[in-house]
């Protein structure tokens, strides 16, 4: 839980659980109160109102212990129902009368090797999701972020159900590119997190949830926990294809994240510069190290298309082709340097979602891995 107080994380928690009754979240319905630290316990009171069924009050209570798990907080959390009951309304709130929130709210969030507390965790199968794919480079800025989301809205458009998870906690992009900025709910009743669809995907992010200087405070653990729980315990099910935009790089974040889960395999995004395929290669030694299948790799900025039409190998040429044959593996696609396509990117709509020579190599990069992993 590090330097954040519990009692500052109770906002952002309640602000991500809806109330069925007002359709807000429970935070703004004025449901959660007079938050006090007992030890390494929070405690708050719950007000509800008389039209709250025992479902109502059961299910936002352990969704708010879901969510204050899911921010990193390590203690127990519980919630004292206040408030009018249907049976007497006019009941004072009292802690005698109170039923604690369960502390094990989902299902399969606890036992050996699992937890929402940084501890080990066991790798799992989603339910419900045929292949989970991750997105990787050795080093930021070669356009994982942009070769995810339009591979995310390509395999979209060939008629997929797909999701898509920006793992990138340094510094998460599937909001801006997807254009997709609100909160994702609380299922309670479920006990899920709903992602939000945008451009026919189901997108979740942790630039979804916070305000920018919030993340700036939290702990990488804190984050690395909230993601998990992303990962593990939203409504992916009945996805053909999850789509993981993983941090840059070959550390413990995406050592965890792609422990987590079983992966289908990676595709790794790089550029044609030496610089870039030496990190690549990093990237590759890795998951081969750890045995998850590697899909092939996509070259980003292939080539700068001038307006004649001829190609300016910018970053030199083959480059990718080179080390892909060098590992044995595919080059899935190549993507040009184009200006469209940053732009498209800055504006939240996905060259893929649109015509033309970038929106077809997304879709043929998109062809090639449901093809690989049918
Ligand atoms: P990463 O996820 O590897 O850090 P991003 O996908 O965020 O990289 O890309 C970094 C920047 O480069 C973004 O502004 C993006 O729009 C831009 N970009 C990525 N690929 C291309 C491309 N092929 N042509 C033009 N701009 C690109």
């Amino acid at each position: 839980m590090g330097d954040m107080d519990p009692i500052s994380m109770l906002q952002p928690a309640a602000t991500r659980v809806r109330d069925p009754l007002s359709g807000r979240s429970v935070w703004l319905a004025g449901m959660v109160k007079n938050p006090r630290l007992k030890g390494d316990d929070l405690h708050y009171d719950l007000v509800f109102q008389a039209e709250h069924t025992p479902a109502d009050r059961e299910g936002i209570a352990a969704a708010l212990v879901a969510m204050l798990e899911g921010l990193g907080f390590e203690g127990r959390a519980h919630g004292l129902h206040a408030g009018a009951l249907p049976a007497r309304p006019d009941d004072p709130p009292s802690e005698e009368a109170a039923a604690p929130a369960s502390s094990d709210p989902v299902p399969g969030m606890s036992g050996p090797g699992m937890g929402p507390h940084g501890g080990p965790i066991e790798m799992r199968r989603l339910d419900g999701v045929r292949h989970i794919v991750a997105v990787a480079s050795g080093k930021g800025g070669v356009g994982k972020s942009t070769v995810s989301t339009n591979l995310a809205v390509a395999l979209a458009r060939a008629g997929h159900t797909v999701g898509l998870l920006d793992a990138d906690i340094y510094g998460p992009s599937v909001p801006t590119m997807m254009n997709v900025w609100d909160r994702p709910m609380a299922d309670h009743e479920h006990q899920r997190i709903i992602p939000v669809v945008a451009h026919g995907v189901r997108c979740l992010s942790m630039g979804m949830l916070n305000d920018p200087e919030q993340a700036m405070i939290w702990r990488g653990p804190m984050v690395m926990s909230a993601v998990r729980q992303f990962l593990q315990q939203a409504d992916w099910a009945g996805c053909d294809y999850l789509i993981i935009d993983l941090p840059p790089g070959t550390g413990d974040a995406q050592l965890t994240l792609i422990q987590a889960v079983e992966l289908s395999g990676v595709v790794i995004v790089t550029t044609p510069q030496k610089v870039a395929l030496a990190d690549a290669v990093r990237g590759v030694s890795m998951f081969q190290k750890l045995e998850v299948p590697l899909l092939g790799l996509v070259e980003n900025m292939a080539w700068y298309e001038l307006p004649d039409g001829t190609r300016d190998y910018v970053f030199g040429a083959d480059g990718g082709k080179d080390t892909a044959a060098r590992f044995e593996t595919e080059l899935l696609g190549q993507i040009p340097l184009q200006t469209a396509l940053r732009e498209s990117g800055d504006a939240g709509t996905p060259a893929a979602a649109g015509d033309g020579p970038l929106a077809d190599a997304f879709g043929a990069l998109a062809a090639r891995i449901a093809e690989k992993l049918p």
